[in-house]
């Protein structure tokens, strides 16, 4: 009978210290124990990105994104060693990889790298000599050899890319909750785990905010139909299960809440009205590879109307040099910048054969007297852009207003 092949990623405060990092090193030994081969993917010790990135700003204002890649990679390289080094200490075999070692191959975007390809055979060649393998997350190799990485959070796409890749048995997510919960446990302490949720609700939560999973991960899980156990390193309960069809769930309508505080809103005052103008906008911020997410224009007066949309902090700086340019070339008023806004969102697939879904998150906004000065929707998610203050109390709210704290 085939070995069974599973797919573990630990995630940065799993393996924040040297503690840690042992008891991560037993459970590893303990999975191979029970007769399965293991690789095990890892991100940098606790917050060693973060750290790296702000010693870049000290250096820079507008550092390289090579040379980013380059800094932030070095936290992986130091996990997976040391995972290695603890492994062995307990009389086991493992051997550590970076992305590149084992032919993670991704596009030329740096930070935001796409993959292309994963030359598994280095990988099972070591699992066939009888060895853990511990592969760097969230970086690869572009076709130069320079370092790319794949994203905030893209160990748990360098995870589920090497779960298809190998054709592995599970793909375990371990991180620092018991799951994928209703709204942010940290937020919301009524906040109930999922025993299952679907590929497409966990997309738009995890897209809308919740970052326990990376988005472009669930994407990957989702194509290749790879299921997705997330649960906790701290502890042996089941987590939640991410799959394609999570049955029996009619009567649930929104099945969680997630909240983003790092979108800024952009209005542009007095664009003339007439055909075209919003055309020539947005075509210019793509053809700067900005994406913009949330769009409201105003009611025409006069001639002219006012137009708002949001995009990530992290393009502010870009989204306005582009506006302001635009703005300058079709004669429109002036350009401003509101960074504080934060975007509540529902998300639940039964609202696509539910009415009135809208109607009750507004009316939950409004008992709070929380104004809301943009909304967007899709089939199975409805948005709001509100003031920041207001944003936990929102989710909280929402949170409540959708009965997610009982048990169902
Ligand atoms: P890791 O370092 O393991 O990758 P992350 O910090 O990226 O962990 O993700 C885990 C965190 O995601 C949790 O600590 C939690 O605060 C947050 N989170 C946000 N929304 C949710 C949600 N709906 N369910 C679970 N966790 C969530
Ligand atoms: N260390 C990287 C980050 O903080 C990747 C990850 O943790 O998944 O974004
Ligand atoms: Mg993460």
């Amino acid at each position: 009978m085939k070995r069974k092949l599973i797919v573990q990623k630990y995630g940065g405060s799993s393996v924040a210290h040297s503690e840690r990092i042992k008891r991560v090193a037993q459970r590893v030994i303990a999975t191979k124990h029970q007769g399965a081969d293991v690789v095990v993917v890892v991100s940098a010790l606790g917050d060693t990105t973060d750290e790296l990135l702000q010693l870049a700003s000290q250096v820079s204002q507008s550092p390289s994104e090579r040379e980013l890649d380059m800094l932030m990679a070095t936290g992986e390289q130091v996990s997976v060693a040391l995972l290695a080094m603890a492994i062995h200490a307990f009389g086991e075999d493992a051997v550590s990889f970076t992305g590149a070692q084992v032919g993670i191959l991704t596009d030329g975007t740096h930070t935001k790298a796409r993959l292309v390809k994963i030359n598994t055979h280095r990988i099972v060649e070591e699992l066939h000599k009888g060895r853990i393998v511990i592969v760097a997350g969230f970086q690869g190799v572009n076709l130069n050899q320079d370092i790319t990485t794949l994203g905030r959070g893209g160990s748990d796409l360098t995870a589920v890319a090497l779960a298809k890749s190998l054709a592995a048995d599970v793909c375990e997510i371990f991180t620092d909750v018991e799951g994928v919960y209703t709204a942010d446990p940290r937020l919301v302490p009524q906040a109930r785990k999922l025993d299952a949720i679907s590929y497409d609700e966990m997309l738009e939560l995890a897209s809308l905010g919740a970052q326990v999973m990376q988005a472009r991960s669930i994407f990957v899980a989702k194509r290749f139909q790879i299921p997705i156990h997330v649960r906790s390193s701290f502890s042996a309960r089941e987590g939640t299960m991410i799959t394609h069809s999570v049955g029996a769930m009619e009567d649930i309508v929104v099945s969680g809440v997630s909240l983003q505080k790092d979108e800024a809103k952009v209005t542009i005052r007095d664009v003339p009205d007439k055909p075209g103008m919003a055309a020539q906008i947005f075509r210019e911020l793509a053809s700067h590879g900005l994406n913009v997410d949330m769009i409201v224009q105003n009611v025409s007066r006069e001639g002219s109307t006012d137009l708002s949309f949001t995009v990530v902090k992290t393009d502010l700086v870009a989204t306005l040099r582009v506006t302001r340019q635009v703005s300058h070339r079709i004669g429109t008023g002036e350009v401003t910048t509101d960074e504080g806004v934060a975007k509540v969102s529902i998300v639940g697939i039964g609202m696509r054969s539910h009415s009135g879904v809208a109607a009750r998150m507004f009316e939950a906004m409004a008992r709070e007297r929380i104004n809301i000065e943009m909304i967007s929707t899709s089939e199975i998610k409805i948005s709001c852009l509100i003031r920041k203050q207001h944003a936990e109390r929102a989710v909280r709210t929402l949170h409540q207003a959708f009965g997610l704290g009982k048990r169902r």
